[in-house]
């Protein structure tokens, strides 16, 4: 029988990877588990695909593993650059311009208006290397100044996240502490006449702009410094007067086009409370802020472009020192939204559980799940500041992190969807299980009688007469099978280590807990939820795992690296 078009090219991949993993000879076993995993409504039909299955495996074992490289360089790019990336793994962050040694400012300007998310990580962990290559400072500055989004939860939040990413801000302010001399420097703007009170409503606003026409507002009369007391005093309400500066018009630059200065919001501040009802926009607040905080080198992202000539305009009008402008590029995944706008309402509607879920990409999501900060940095350092819009691959970011900690991690046993072996002719024994294959780890003992548990998974390729091995047990050979039944009758063989023998986990039954582990795939596919973003596999963990604390991380074998979440589950952060 033929396979659909999809599963051969998943197949093709899965064999290729396999392959090139182990020295150019992928294994059936291990692909047909790999498909499964993806594909599990292959399951019904598995005899007829395993034949067409085996036949891509042999050609390409057939063939050379420099050609497998190369198959596989074409199909799947990602998987190089994730090794690549990890082996190099060197800083590749450019030199600054205008930079002297002692005197380089950089700051992270997040707005408190949500939890900190990945590509946070990305502009506060650029902003720390430069101010440290330059043995410069690093300003940490809340830009709060939408009273209507901000709150003190997610000042907290940034601060915490900042610190498990061990990021140290030699200062650290709000924007709207200076609240005042923002104020100041907008009327100087008006008194100038570089910025007027507009009184149009936001239809016409909005039409005009993209007409690039001026309304009568703009024309400057005694009636705009009698309006520019009047905005400031508290006379107008919400959306019946803005401030705007007089930009250009008619500009192919549509953010030249008199943008808004200041508008009128009156909702309780977290910092300031109900004082304030004029609040400047990013657009004013930020280059002034960078400016008289000292900043030498201000980094934003590439969205941002068109705004640096508005940038440099006002300060240039306002007679303030400008700061070299970097762009860099905005941290994206393929099925993961980043940002705060598309993660909020995911919360707000909980479609998940909340800014710690472990498909999240912020910082919490991402340390419940298992990634440590140091990873992260790599990772994010890994990319550079290049403008180039591809979406790296998540898998170099788990890539950076298994390499910490592999060494770290003790590989335990668990199985899912439990299948009970009864073991003929077993005695009664104490397996002594190395905490860690190659590193000195210690080891544990599990008391073994004769019934251990294994994966249906695995029990479903199981044939009479078969036999295989329990790792580190003994081997055993395959006398029944009832997969209804979801148990089976096997016979003690010997302890002889062979090759060429299928290599199974298991579980004891004298030393096992009921356990879960939460698998997080994308969230995304298109621009559908995955309605499979959050796999449960119930099963059997060794009762070792009892002893471990939330945030351990550990291996089960064949299963992946997890973060232990409490005593019954724990999080599969990656394989
Ligand atoms: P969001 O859409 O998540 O709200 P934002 O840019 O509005 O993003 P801020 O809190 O204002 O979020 O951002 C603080 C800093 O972090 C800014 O310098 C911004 O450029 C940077 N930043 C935010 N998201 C990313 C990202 N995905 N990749 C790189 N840098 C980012
Ligand atoms: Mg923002």
């Amino acid at each position: 029988m033929d396979i659909d078009e999809d599963t051969q090219k998943l197949a093709e991949n899965i064999i290729l990877r396999n392959a090139v993993d182990y020295n150019g000879r992928a294994r059936l076993d291990s692909v047909i588990s790999k498909i499964l995993g993806s594909r599990p409504q292959i399951k019904s039909n598995i005899k007829d695909v395993i034949p067409k299955i085996k036949e891509i495996l042999e050609q390409i074992n057939s063939l050379s593993i420099e050609r497998q490289r190369e198959l596989l360089l074409q199909k799947c790019p990602s998987y190089f650059d994730a090794k690549k990336v990890v082996e190099k793994n060197e800083s590749v962050l450019p030199p600054l311009i205008n930079a002297n040694i002692g005197k380089v400012v950089t700051r992270f300007p997040p707005e408190p208006n949500g939890y900190p998310h990945i590509g946070h990580a990305k502009a506060a962990v650029i902003d720390e290397e430069y101010a440290k290559m330059y043995s410069g400072k690093l300003i940490l500055r809340f830009d709060d100044t939408n009273p209507l989004n901000e709150k003190i939860e997610y000042y907290d939040a940034i601060l915490e996240g900042l610190s498990w990413l061990n990021i140290k801000p030699d200062i650290i302010k709000n924007t709207s502490d200076d609240i005042n001399l923002l104020h100041y420097y907008g009327r100087k703007l008006i008194n100038k006449g570089s910025a007027y009170i507009c009184l149009c409503d936001q239809t016409t606003i909005h039409d005009l702009r993209s007409k690039g026409i001026p309304c009568q507002c703009r024309i400057h009369t005694d009636k705009t410094l009698e309006n520019s007391d009047k905005i400031f005093n508290g006379y107008y309400h919400k959306n019946e007067a803005i401030i705007r500066f007089k930009g250009k018009m008619d500009s192919d630059n549509t953010a030249m086009r008199d943008p808004t200065l200041f508008r009128i919001i009156e909702n309780t501040h977290p910092k300031l409370g109900d004082k304030i009802f004029l609040w400047p926009t990013y657009d004013f607040a930020a280059p002034i802020e960078d400016s008289l905080d000292g900043v030498t080198h201000a980094f934003r992202t590439k969205e941002y472009e068109l705004r640096n000539e508005l940038y440099r305009q006002i300060l240039t009008i306002l007679d303030l020192r400008i700061p070299e402008v970097i762009e860099f590029s905005r941290l994206e995944f393929e099925g993961l939204p980043v940002s705060k706008r598309k993660l909020k309402p995911l919360i707000e509607e909980k479609l998940v559980e909340g800014w710690a879920d472990p498909r999240l990409p912020t910082l919490m999501g991402l340390k419940r799940r298992g990634f440590t900060p140091d990873a992260i940095r790599r990772f994010v350092l890994s990319l550079g500041i290049t403008l180039s819009e591809t979406k790296p691959s998540i898998e170099v970011l788990e890539a950076f992190n298994r390499k910490i900690i592999d060494s770290k991690s003790k590989r335990l046993l668990f199985i899912d969807e439990p299948f009970k072996l009864t073991i003929k002719n077993a005695n009664r024994k104490k397996v002594l299980f190395k905490n860690h294959p190659s590193i000195e780890m210690g080891s544990r003992e599990i008391d073994v009688n004769n019934v251990v548990f294994i994966s249906s998974k695995d029990a479903e390729k199981l044939k009479n007469g078969m036999e295989i091995r329990l790792i580190e047990l003994y081997n055993i050979k395959v006398s029944t099978i009832d997969m209804a039944k979801k148990e089976g009758l096997v016979e003690y063989t010997d302890d002889i280590l062979k090759e060429n023998i299928q290599k199974i986990q298991w579980v004891s039954e004298l030393d096992m807990v009921k356990y879960t582990i939460l698998k997080p795939n994308k969230l995304f596919i298109g621009d559908k939820l995955n309605p499979n973003s959050l796999e449960v596999l119930e099963g059997f963990a060794e009762s070792y795992v009892n002893t471990l604390s939330k945030g351990t991380m550990v291996q089960f074998i064949r299963v992946g690296f997890c973060c232990i979440e409490d005593t019954k589950s724990a999080i599969l952060t990656h394989k």
